[in-house]
């Protein structure tokens, strides 16, 4: 589990099909492709689909002014620079 500002959100490694990774806004789950065994990938992961979380839970909807594809470049940058300049290790959080 991760909590996202006061909200809880599960994590489970498992076959994402096409992506890396995915964030269920309905489930509140975000999935990590099981595939992916490389530990600076899987966070990598894990932070794009965090900052996901975040703009579900802060209420930042898509629409004209927030694009799929502005939210995609801010959780890559996001999610790289973390990467480029931290080691992680995830709490655990229940
Ligand atoms: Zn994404």
């Amino acid at each position: 589990m991760r909590n996202i500002l006061g909200e809880f959100v599960a994590v489970k490694i498992d076959s994402c099909e096409d992506a890396d990774g995915t964030y269920c806004d309905q489930k509140k789950e975000i999935t990590i492709e099981k595939k992916i065994k490389d530990k600076h990938r899987r966070n990598y992961v894990e932070i794009h689909e965090l900052v996901h979380a975040i703009f579900d839970r802060a209420g930042i909807c898509q629409g004209p002014n927030i694009t799929i594809d502005i939210e995609e470049i801010i959780a890559h940058c996001i999610a790289t620079a973390f990467i480029e300049n931290y080691d992680f290790k995830p709490k655990q959080v229940d």
